[in-house]
């Protein structure tokens, strides 16, 4: 869950990048937070996982009041959500498994528990078959499934993740949010945050618009999704 009561964040530059930001994603939701560039999309990114705090409001993630946090709650929280980065942030001398594996270790699970669920992850995201490959030999598409799989290993309530199809043929983008819908299908809240507005037709759903700043639009509308 996200909650955000008259959040603004203004940058040192002068820059007001968000403006009385109201807004709640409920658990089990599937969100696409769209606008253009410069919108103030990873602004709101980066309020959700506690990388910037607001210059007024509050923000509720999780259940967590990210204002109060402190300590070894901060890790807990983060642990709570999974981030896919638009660069993916991968370890590129790894392989695909010890990617995965790592952030599972960092948050001290067995062995046992990491050699069952760095294999499911995997083949929720179909990179299964690439588990031994190094991460530098894989195609940007791929990387980014790992990425998404590596979110996913500590099996977090809330999923954001940005960007997703900025450089897959369109193809490959569909396919991709079909992946992410299942994802939800199984309990995770997913937030992506995208400019694609076909795609966002396509698949339908709740659409968060910002403009300049602010919500300019919040809605659910019907895809062309043959499952919708
Ligand atoms: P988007 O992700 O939609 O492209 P951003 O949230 O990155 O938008 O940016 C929103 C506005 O805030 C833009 O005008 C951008 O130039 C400005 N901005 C973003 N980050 C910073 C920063 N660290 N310092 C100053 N201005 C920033």
């Amino acid at each position: 869950m996200v909650e955000m009561k008259n959040v603004n964040v203004h940058y040192a530059s002068g820059i007001d990048a968000l403006v009385n930001v109201n807004l709640r994603i409920n658990d089990g939701e599937f969100v696409f937070i769209v606008g253009e560039s410069g919108a103030g999309k990873s602004t709101l990114m980066k309020l959700m996982m506690r990388e910037l705090m607001p210059s007024s409001g509050r923000v509720f993630v999780n259940g967590y009041n990210l204002e109060k946090l402190k300590g070894n709650r901060i890790a807990k929280f983060r642990r709570s959500i999974g981030l896919v980065f638009q660069d993916f942030r991968l370890i590129q001398d790894y392989t695909v498994y010890e990617n995965v594996a790592f952030v599972l270790r960092i948050a001290d699970q067995s062995n046992r528990y990491i050699r069952q669920r760095v294999p499911y992850v995997l083949n929720l995201m179909e990179m299964a078959g690439k588990a031994k490959h190094k991460t530098r030999e894989l195609s940007g598409g791929e990387q980014q499934r790992v990425a998404i799989a590596r979110a996913l290993a500590n099996d977090p309530g809330l999923l954001i993740v940005d960007e997703p199809t900025g450089n897959l043929d369109p193809e490959k983008s569909y396919k991709l949010v079909g992946l992410l819908k299942e994802i939800n299908r199984c309990g995770t809240t997913v937030v992506m945050i995208t400019h694609e507005h076909d795609l966002v037709r396509y698949f339908g759903g709740r659409i968060i618009n910002i403009d300049k700043g602010e919500i300019t639009f919040d809605e659910t509308i019907g895809g062309n999704d043959e499952d919708q």
